[in-house]
């Protein structure tokens, strides 16, 4: 038998979740309601897909399924829904089932947020921002509580990593700029900003003729489904499960819209807040004096009329953009001169010496560092000899012998004092032992920091978005001792990796500490990687001064205390 539908284990599980939630809510039965979140706990944390198990007759193996869950979740394999889950979360407002999937937010919470006008998770971040909760007879310590319930949320992975979001959103935004009646359109949201792992996707489109616009949406490419919601904004549901918002706003206050939808939250809450004490009123379709909408075709309208000046995408975090100083003079691309971390053969790169600085080299850069992993059995001088030889064939690029060292979990460092002090150039990481207590990963850090061959710490944290938390650090401390020492905290640019993560960034450009933006590439295709580092460089306000590989040669060489040649 063949599903009617491939419903995955998440949206199972949601689904499962919403009828607990109803059930309570209606009080019909709370064993019931239990039921239901035991399966959906079950679905959550079974390795197989529900549907396969059900194709081979073997729902009754996911732990909390019952007889009368799995007959519903035959019905909806095969129909594509359950007669008796819809009679139950029938009529409760939508809202309601996402407010209550915010850990600590129960009943009457969630109630009283939706009699508060509360109409989505990203309206309720923007309201708690806003502070417009507060006259609605929410307590302080009760709203501290629903904003770190909401953080909680947020950080569980339901995300993407950005280049996935952007293989989405690039091709659909092109596609959309060439519907006619659309007169420009953009990727809005956190895509936009360049967050790291986008929870969802915003696409924004200018049109006088917003339903036949709406209309030719199906043409868009992977788009499954059109979900109108309005006359000015409809959801695509894509072929691989995934779910994009589209904004369309008349070309007079498309700017209103280009601003609200690619917040963040956070930011665009502030920016009402200022808003309303202006007397104006920041709105998705456009900024009001009394009724009428000013004319904002632009997103500068706006914050002209806010008294602002526009801060790029990236910096809309609320970490300081709209206080009024000066905003910074962002670190690009091009101003990077060097990479300082590349593997190649010599450890676990997949290119050789030769083909990476061949790649280095085309890249325009004037100096890099080859960081292969210290392998203790390596043949440390074949490997500078071959280093040697390549000056030769590369003259016109500055060519570090480096490696890159464990920390390890005793807080050594994984080879000797000698065969550190024989390279001119170490970047110490941790591989191994993540989960230590805070005190032992500091100390690990700090011991690295203080050793006399160490240069910087190579990605810092240790995370792996959407698979591994960073350590437990404390980063306070850290930033210290890389002032004491003079050592720099590396960004490293792989998607998955992009550590020093943004907000630690952020704090250490405020305390000058120094930085390198590097691709940690392991084959030539990856020395691109560095223009994912300097997204997260720029999200944390880097300017070309806090960036040692924007430096020349000789400064760099100075600033990064590059040992010469033994
Ligand atoms: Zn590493
Ligand atoms: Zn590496």
């Amino acid at each position: 038998m063949t599903a009617s539908r491939q419903f995955s284990n998440e949206e199972i599980a949601a689904m499962l979740r919403d009828v607990a939630a109803a059930l309570r809510m209606r009080g019909v039965d709370r064993f019931q309601a239990g039921a239901y979140d035991r399966a959906a706990e079950g679905v959550t944390t079974h390795p197989d897909a529900l549907v396969r198990l059900w194709e081979g007759g073997r729902l009754r193996n996911v732990t909390g399924v019952g007889g009368s869950i799995s007959q519903h979740l035959d019905e909806l394999f095969r129909t594509g829904g359950v007669a008796y889950w819809e009679e139950m979360t029938g009529g409760i407002p939508e809202v309601l089932f996402e407010l209550l999937r915010i850990p600590g937010v129960g009943q009457a919470t969630a109630w009283k947020l939706a009699r508060a006008g509360v109409e989505d998770l990203e309206d309720l971040e923007r309201k708690l921002a806003s502070g417009a909760l507060t006259t609605e007879g929410f307590r302080e310590k009760q709203l501290a509580s629903i904003a770190a319930g909401l953080a909680e949320l947020n950080r569980r992975p339901d995300r993407m990593l950005l280049p996935v979001a952007e293989s989405l959103a690039t091709p659909l935004v092109e596609a959309l700029r060439a519907l006619p009646g659309v007169l420009r359109a953009d990727v809005l949201g956190s895509v936009r900003r360049r967050a790291p792992t986008p929870a969802n996707l915003n696409l924004g489109a200018a049109t006088s003729a917003p339903a036949a616009v709406l209309d030719t949406l199906q043409q868009l490419p992977a788009v499954q489904r059109v979900e109108p919601s309005g006359v000015w904004s409809a959801i695509l549901a894509l072929q691989g499960g995934q779910r994009v918002n589209v904004h369309l706003a008349a070309p007079a206050v498309y700017g209103a819209t280009m601003v609200w939808f690619t917040g963040s939250a956070a930011h665009v809450g502030r920016l009402a807040h200022r808003a309303t004490e202006r007397g104006l009123s920041l709105m998705p379709d456009g900024l009001f004096a009394s009724s009428d909408a000013m004319e904002t075709p632009g997103e500068e309208e706006i914050y002209q009329a806010l008294g602002l000046t526009m801060p790029p995408a990236e910096l809309r975090e609320d970490r300081g953009e709209i206080d009024g100083g000066d905003l910074p003079r962002l670190v690009t691309l091009a101003d990077l001169r060097g990479d300082c971390h590349t593997h190649t053969r010599w450890s676990d790169g997949r290119d050789t010496l030769a083909e990476m600085l061949t790649a280095v080299r085309a890249r325009g850069h004037r100096y890099v560092c080859v960081t292969d992993h210290s392998y203790p059995n390596m043949d440390f001088g074949a490997r500078a000899r071959e280093i040697d030889a390549a000056r030769r064939a590369f003259p016109a690029l500055q060519i570090v012998n480096g490696l890159e060292v464990n920390i390890t979990v005793e807080g050594g460092l994984q080879v000797s004092d000698e065969v550190l002090a024989a390279h001119q150039f170490c970047l110490a990481s941790i591989h191994t032992g993540f989960r230590q207590p805070r005190t032992a990963i500091t100390q690990r850090l700090l011991a690295a920091l203080r050793h006399p061959a160490i240069n910087g710490i190579a990605h810092p944290t240790g995370r792996l978005l959407l698979r591994r938390e960073g350590v437990d650090a404390d980063w306070g401390v850290i930033f210290d001792e890389c002032l004491r020492q003079d050592k720099f905290l590396e960004i490293d640019g792989p998607p998955d990796r992009l550590d020093l993560p943004d907000d630690l960034v952020r704090e250490a450009v405020r305390r000058g500490v120094k930085l390198t933006i590097d691709s940690d590439a392991h084959a030539t295709g990856d020395l691109a990687l560095q223009a994912r580092g300097v997204d997260v460089a720029q999200r944390g306000w880097a300017e070309p001064r806090h960036v040692l590989n924007a430096l020349s040669w000789e400064d760099f060489r100075r600033e990064a205390h590059v040992r010469e040649r033994s």
